[in-house]
């Protein structure tokens, strides 16, 4: 059996070898060596908790980073903390895996040197995306007569159609 490596990842752990027990381990790798790009460019912090057992490796991996989005309501840009965990039962043969819902089981080969956990960190971190994007709970967003951005000023068209006091002056203004 071939095992596909990626030189390039940082986020390896080698299990041939490792005691049983448990394990911590903490990784901070670029956003691009796991190929995330665009939005994402601040590092990525992993930690990861690892018991090693003669049938099983379980293991749970919290992530910690921050992306750069558009706001969905005034299209300003701003920073969204990205903050989630995934826990994976990693097994030799898939009846031990029998307690374990089938997206947190992995059987792997007993010869299995290393656990690459890139693909499933990049994956994890795609799902935390929000599916609305704000800038902040009560972003104001912007009017739809002028296109002022109501977080940073107000404008006058806003105001038109709430206060009359303004129609009065807004005759005078046209004549
Ligand atoms: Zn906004
Ligand atoms: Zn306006």
């Amino acid at each position: 059996m071939v095992h596909k490596t990626n030189r390039n990842s940082e986020i390896v752990i080698r299990v041939s070898g490792l005691s049983n027990g448990f394990h911590e381990y903490n990784f901070s790798a670029q956003s691009k060596s796991i190929g995330l790009d665009g939005n994402f460019q601040e590092t990525v912090e992993i930690h990861s908790e690892l018991e090693k057992t003669s049938h099983q490796i379980y293991l749970k991996t919290k992530i910690i980073t921050a992306g750069r989005f558009q706001c969905d309501r005034c299209l300003d840009n701003f920073d969204q903390p990205i903050s989630t965990s995934y826990s994976v039962c990693y097994v030799y043969n898939e009846v031990d895996g029998e307690r374990f819902s089938s997206e947190e089981l992995q059987v792997i080969s007993p010869d299995t040197v290393s656990l690459d956990l890139t693909e499933d960190i990049r994956q994890m971190i795609l799902l935390s995306i929000p599916l609305k994007l704000l800038c902040s709970e009560d972003c104001k967003g912007l009017c739809p007569q002028c296109g002022a951005n109501w977080n940073h000023r107000s404008c006058d068209c806003k105001q038109d159609k709430k206060d009359p006091r303004w129609q009065g002056l807004q005759d005078l203004l046209h004549h």
